[in-house]
């Protein structure tokens, strides 16, 4: 496959783009490469174009954005076809989508449409495929299991094919009819005035809503509507290294599509819940550890615990001040996106005792007859 152009680089803005440039930008070069447009130079004119469209139809909904953004065109390295396919957007980017979703472009909906045809589900047959719905969820994970992996069970309630009637909406036995209306295709032609001239349009039936067949007798299970909502339990598996608000997408398991259309997909959005000794920056894995006022003076030997149940032994030098920062390297969270890890970081905090025996009070007593009675204060310099 061709190398492909960055999304936002095909649109022409910058990353942090709101969606207000990104329509103008799109708007713009719809304009500029429709087809009609540029007549002498149309084939070159369509493919722009549909990358033009590729680029606004992920950059305009904001999970796709978010994804890509976070894991450019393929997914993260290693997580291709993996089980249950997570991060497998790859090919979510290289269908041409339809214009089904042209919104707030009016009539140059219609005129997209009617220039592609949308490929051969849409002229070949009555009425085209439509993907079903995306779904999305939000899952709870602890803090061990975002820095381990898991494996969880998750419940969606969604829109499933009728068994009842196999999907058609029309009661056992029977079957819908070709609707009268728009003679079984759903569209109604119409002739438009546009800003490239006149151009012949489609409408959608709305004796049929477009489906080209009508239900004499609905299925009493779904009303007539082909599909039921169901509850379903899926089986999830997360990466180790995931973050806060990090998406998996679970292709094909979003709702029925219809006139045989493929599957939605599940955006599962991973939430970690607050540890209580344990904080996360990036890649690595803060924590505070208490030590004595002894150790940090004299130097100890302490033992750190990893986030894994395992404990790391640590050399704590003598003189050590109180908010001192030492790394434990490699022992942070696996990065989601390639083969590293980031560090365990600590912060020792001298405890001041506050409670003190009569033998170490007067011991203490005696170290402190041996010392200055202030520290002198130290001159801050510029970098503090
Ligand atoms: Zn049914
Ligand atoms: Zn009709």
């Amino acid at each position: 496959m061709a190398q492909k152009r960055d999304y936002y680089e095909v649109l022409g803005v910058g990353k942090n783009a709101t969606d207000e440039e990104l329509k103008k930008a799109f708007r713009k070069l719809a304009k500029q490469y429709h087809p009609d447009a540029n007549p002498d130079n149309k084939e070159e004119a369509e493919k722009k174009f549909k990358e033009v469209n590729e680029a606004y139809e992920i950059l305009s909904d904001k999970q796709k954005r978010q994804m890509y953004d976070q894991f450019g065109f393929d997914g993260p390295q290693g997580f291709n076809g993996g089980q249950g396919g997570y991060y497998s957007y790859g090919s979510g980017f290289d269908g041409f989508g339809g214009f089904s979703d042209f919104g707030d472009f009016g009539d140059l909906g219609d005129i997209f449409s009617s220039f592609f045809g949308g490929g051969a589900s849409r002229t070949k047959t009555s009425t085209y495929a439509r993907k079903g719905a995306d779904l999305k969820v939000n899952l709870d994970i602890t803090f061990e299991e975002a820095y381990s992996g898991v494996e969880k069970e998750i419940s969606i309630n969604r829109n499933e094919k009728c068994t009842q009637c196999n999907g058609t909406g029309a009661k056992r036995g029977t079957s819908p009819e070709k609707c009268s209306v728009c003679n079984g295709t759903g569209k109604i032609k119409q002739v438009v005035t546009t800003p490239f001239g006149q151009m012949a349009t489609q409408k959608i039936c709305t004796h049929c809503g477009g489906d080209g067949k009508v239900i004499k007798e609905p299925c009493p299970e779904c009303k007539g509507k082909g599909i039921n909502k169901k509850s379903i339990k899926l089986k999830v598996k997360i990466p180790e290294g995931i973050d806060e608000g990090q998406t998996i997408v679970l292709k094909g398991e979003g709702e029925v599509g219809s006139n045989g259309g493929p599957k939605g997909d599940l955006y599962i959005v991973i939430h970690i819940k607050r540890h209580s000794i344990y904080a996360r920056k990036a890649e690595h894995v803060l924590c505070d550890i208490p030590i004595t006022i002894t150790g940090a003076t004299l130097g100890t030997e302490i033992e750190v615990p990893m986030v894994d149940g395992t404990k790391e032994t640590y050399r704590i030098p003598e003189g050590t001040q109180t908010g001192t920062k030492f790394t434990i390297k490699n022992k942070g969270f696996k990065s989601v996106n390639g083969n590293w890890r980031g560090d365990f970081v600590f912060t020792v905090v001298v405890q001041t005792p506050k409670k003190l025996t009569k033998e170490q009070r007067e011991l203490l007593v005696e170290l402190a007859k041996t010392m200055n009675e202030q520290p002198p204060i130290k001159k801050k310099g510029i970098f503090g």
